[in-house]
């Protein structure tokens, strides 16, 4: 058994110490998810439903609990932490009602009836990153249990409180023992043996790319299901036909939210030539505004990245480079780092192609459409992105163009639970959230019945 110490990344305090699982605890919660997957599905449409409902209930109840935890455990903004509890509790209330819609379909052959039937895979593995521990867990728990799967959860070692706390409210919700487990520890012990254990029929790994690809890989030996989502470079282009006022205004909360530390983060500013400078001037005042703060003050806009570690990453892109201008950030202790802008002279420059995940932007020019598509393409990653101008031919034509998968126009929101979200190339595979997200927790069935004397 071991323990760690989890600290506010605002102030560098532990906050408590926590028991990490090891292998064998690991196991055995994996036993009991298998243990009790029969009882689960067995559970009727109905029933399945009105508990994930209670679920949703009880954790609106506990919205500023859960709130005040992340921004203690992750230094988010307590605005940002209310709409991420919010967040789970709308994910579970959505999900709630698919048990009772999850149908099959009868399909017209000769001979006979066909069927066809949606079945739970069994037990479910979900493996979650640091930067929003709450809404990508319900992301993966809420679908996979309306489907009648049983869960296992692993939150990213650093901020483990609020899914711990998800897990005991499903109790409290009345969800059966061992339905939902949230599991703390590392990821080479705890998230790794989802992947190795044959109880667990699906992994949902949201995280690195690099580890995506490893998980992806060590699923492949037992043809494990596996839904990946992982890094972003998101480009945010700027047409000089758009509401260039707008555009610049919500250019820093669509790449500083959460300081930068998101998939969905728009770290690329594309801005066509002749909207350059203007852009750049209107950018640069909301930037120098952007309030960076304590993130228990209900006026912050961002608050710390992470970890020690991560600032030193972040930073590692700022130095030599040509920075434009930059926010402020508090001194003293806390794991601070100010609002950065950079200009890219040809976008062949690391911090303009790496994920840089902390508050860094990068600008670039571009000429015309063709150009903006092309250089936004010119990426391994194709997870979200934004589109700015008033012609509604050309939002349609580059919003086509651009190989992403979850992409706004005249706005930079990514994510709504009744939609859709996940990345095209290496941001990722398989889709989350929306009206199909169950069809990834389950196995469909043919049934024939012939109909011949
Ligand atoms: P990470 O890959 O380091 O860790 C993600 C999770 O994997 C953590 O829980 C970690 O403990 C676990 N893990 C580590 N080693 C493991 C192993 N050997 N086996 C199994 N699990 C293991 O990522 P991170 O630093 O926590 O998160 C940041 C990354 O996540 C960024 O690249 C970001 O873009 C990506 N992300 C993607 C999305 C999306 O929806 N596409 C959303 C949020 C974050």
């Amino acid at each position: 058994m071991s323990f760690l110490s989890v600290v506010n990344p605002a102030n560098e305090q532990q906050i408590t110490s926590i028991e990490l699982f090891d292998l064998d605890e690991t196991d055995r919660a994996i036993k009991r998810a298998a243990h009790v997957a029969s009882t689960w599905r067995a559970v009727s449409p109905a029933d399945r439903a009105r508990l994930l409902r209670r679920f949703s209930d009880v954790v609106g109840a506990h919205i500023e609990e859960l709130a005040q935890l992340e921004v203690a455990n992750s230094g988010h903004t307590i605005g940002n932490a209310r709409w991420e509890a919010g967040n789970v509790r709308d994910v579970l209330a959505y999900y709630s009602g698919a048990p009772e819609r999850h149908a099959g379909k009868q399909i017209p052959v000769a001979g006979g009836v066909d069927l066809t039937f949606y079945e739970p895979l069994g037990v479910v593995g979900i493996i979650v990153p640091w930067n929003f521990p709450m809404p990508i867990a319900s992301w993966g728990f809420a679908p996979a249990l309306a489907a009648g799967n049983t869960v296992v959860l692993k939150p990213a070692t650093l901020t483990p409180l609020t899914a711990m706390r998800l897990g005991e409210l499903g109790l409290e919700a009345g969800l059966p023992e061992g339905a939902f487990q949230v599991l703390p520890g590392d990821g080479a012990v705890v998230g790794w043996r989802f992947v190795t254990h044959e109880a667990v029929r699906k992994v949902c790994f949201t995280g690195s790319t690099d580890m995506g690809k490893r998980i992806m890989a060590g699923c492949a030996e037992q043809v494990k299901r596996v839904t990946l989502e992982l890094g972003g470079k998101s480009a945010n282009i700027i047409f000089a036909d758009s509401d260039l006022e707008r555009a610049a205004a919500s250019a820093p909360s669509a790449v500083f939210d959460n300081a930068g530390q998101d998939c969905c983060a728009r770290s690329r500013i594309l801005v066509e030539a002749t909207a350059y400078d203007r852009f750049m001037e209107l950018f640069e005042h909301a930037v120098r505004q952007f309030r960076v703060q304590d993130p228990t003050d209900e006026a912050a806009e961002m608050g710390p990245l992470i970890s020690a570690g991560q600032r030193a990453s972040v930073d590692s892109y700022v130095q030599g480079a040509k920075v434009a201008f930059a926010g402020s950030a508090p001194a003293g202790p806390g794991y601070w780092y100010p609002p950065t802008v950079l200009e890219s002279a040809d976008g062949r420059d690391r911090a303009f192609r790496d994920e840089i995940f902390g508050p860094v932007v990068s600008v670039l020019r571009f000429e015309g459409e063709a150009e903006a598509i092309k250089i936004a393409n010119d990426s391994p990653f194709g997870l979200s992105g934004s589109i700015w101008t008033r012609n509604v031919g050309r939002a349609l034509r580059v919003a086509r163009g651009v190989e992403t998968g979850a992409l706004s126009v005249n706005s930079n929101s990514s994510v709504r639970y009744a939609t859709p979200f996940g990345g095209y190339k290496q941001s990722g595979i398989g889709r989350e959230l929306g009206p199909d997200a169950l069809r990834s927790f389950s196995e469909e069935k043919n049934v024939f019945i012939s109909t011949e004397e």
